[in-house]
């Protein structure tokens, strides 16, 4: 996600499609990965119904009794104790006041035959579906599920508004495992609370057919009645499934680098240029941190409370936001298509990784393209002395300030707190990361880290490996440093 500041601003090469094997091949990767095959329809009255199958392998080393899936829509109901908005953005998310939306499931299958399903966490935000009998490692089980979505009026993830119907979050996602446990994270205002495996969707989507819509994956066909418009989509190796549609899009379209790049906007004179920005942040992270691996990137124009939002092949970038603003979103939420959607972590737990090192991406972007006209000396220093007095300020207010970034999202205080210690400090800690090792080096263990963890989930220690490999010393105790709140950051002149 992208939130605004308060204070300042393969060494072979296939023939046959004349790609190198550091490129990554989709087709095999998605083989042995999860797929949910879903049938949905968005109807006018702002509800969802859907026929999700899922067929999923047991990748752990434990017998697994049951599956558990989030429930993200269930922070949008009334009622709900982990809300999705904090109280200072309220009325901005809701301008026509408070509203709620929800997810029922209501028939639940293992390979055929009914099974009981139970809603566990806060705001029941969790699924867990009884397997019948017990799922051994490499083992692998169809689970169907039935549901209805209530699509709140709220200018969030999930929710329509004046422009845009923004459904992303809204289904039931298998949750990650690890150490045999499923990670059943709750919901959170701040940031980005969610964390998943990549997998392949097949989809298709009935909407009233005057609406248009983006979304993850390639859009493979689409059928029309008198009323209704049904998209075939397919979607292969990503952490998610998500789309936007409106009856006022225009869509403007590139490609670059093989890549189709799709802009779909309403109210925007400045669509070309909109446009231009995400095939230059295509090309340029391409070259940078190594290829984009999907065929297609939507940038879409939405109502949207935040900045702009990332899901695979598909970013949010908010109407509210302007000029070079807008802009840098488009750069922002591009970027993090490499860090999230090909190299994905738990963005509950370690937001400062993917956030901080796509906001520092955004730098090496205005690095490489100087005409856009960011001096990125300013930027780094306004950047620099910004952090200086929001800690000045924190320790004024409140006699303290926590500067760790090893915090979970439900364990900073205040949104402002979050944006500076994931946003702020960690666009500080790559670049004196940067400056540290050489640009070069520096460049090059982004590229490991890219191609080593492409399509997997990762933490901070990855991250660390693929420097310290490729630049040939020992960098976790400089970076701990930074993570653990022991470096004093001071105000440049
Ligand atoms: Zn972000």
């Amino acid at each position: 996600m992208k939130k605004f500041l308060t204070l300042c601003v393969a060494c072979l090469t296939f023939l046959l499609c004349g790609c190198s094997s550091t490129e990554l091949n989709l087709k095999k990767e998605s083989k042995s990965l999860n797929t949910y095959t879903m049938d949905l329809t968005y109807n006018s009255d702002h509800t969802l119904v859907g026929k999700q199958k899922l067929c999923y392998t047991n990748k752990s080393d434990t017998n697994l009794k049951k599956l558990s899936f989030h429930l993200y829509a269930k922070a949008f109901s009334e009622g709900a104790v982990n809300k999705p908005v904090s109280t200072l953005n309220q009325s901005k998310a809701y301008p026509n006041g408070l509203d709620y939306g929800d997810i029922q499931i209501t028939s639940a299958l293992a390979n055929g035959t009914t099974t009981e399903f139970i809603y566990s966490g806060t705001d029941n935000n969790i699924l867990n579906v009884n397997l019948l009998s017990e799922l051994e490692p490499y083992d692998a089980v169809t689970i169907e599920l039935e549901y209805k979505v209530y699509v709140p009026n709220v200018n969030h993830r999930f929710g329509f508004g004046e422009n845009t119907i923004n459904m992303a979050n809204f289904y039931p996602v298998v949750a990650v495992i690890e150490n045999g446990e499923f990670v059943c994270d709750p919901y959170n205002y701040n940031g980005d609370p969610f964390y998943s495996d990549v997998a392949n969707y097949n989809v298709s989507l009935t909407v009233p057919n005057s609406y248009t819509v983006a979304s993850t994956g390639e859009q493979t066909k689409v059928t029309e009645t008198d009323n209704t418009k049904t998209y075939s989509i397919n979607a292969i190796c990503v952490r998610d499934f998500a789309f936007v549609m409106s009856d006022k899009f225009q869509i403007a379209t590139d490609s670059i680098d093989g890549v189709k790049v799709m802009y779909y906007y309403y109210n925007d004179a400045e669509f070309e240029n909109n446009l231009k920005a995400g095939i230059d942040a295509v090309k340029t992270f391409n070259k940078l941190f190594g290829k984009y691996p999907y065929s297609t990137l939507s940038v879409v124009k939405a109502n949207f409370v935040h900045g702009g939002m990332e899901y695979p092949n598909l970013v949010y970038i908010s109407d509210e936001v302007e000029g070079a603003d807008y802009t840098n979103v488009i750069i922002h939420e591009t970027a993090h298509q490499w860090w999230y959607g090909v190299v994905g972590s738990n963005a509950f737990k370690h937001p400062w990784l993917d956030e901080g090192l796509t906001e520092y991406s955004t730098v090496l972007f205005y690095e490489e393209n100087p005409d856009y006209g960011i001096n990125t000396s300013d930027l780094i220093k306004n950047t620099n002395n910004s952090y200086v007095t929001f800690v000045d300020l924190y320790k004024e207010v409140l006699g303290k300030v926590d500067t760790s970034m090893n915090r979970a999202l439900n364990e900073y205080d205040t949104e402002p707190e979050y944006v500076y210690m994931t946003y702020v400090k960690g666009m500080l800690l790559f670049d004196n990361l940067c400056e540290l090792v050489g640009k070069n080096n520096f460049l090059s263990g982004l590229k490991e880290y890219y191609k080593t963890n492409a399509l997997q989930n990762v933490t901070p220690s990855h991250f660390v490996a693929a420097m310290e490999k490729v630049c040939g010393m020992e960098l976790k105790s400089y970076i701990n440093s930074w993570v653990e709140g022991k470096v004093v950051i001071v105000a440049i002149d």
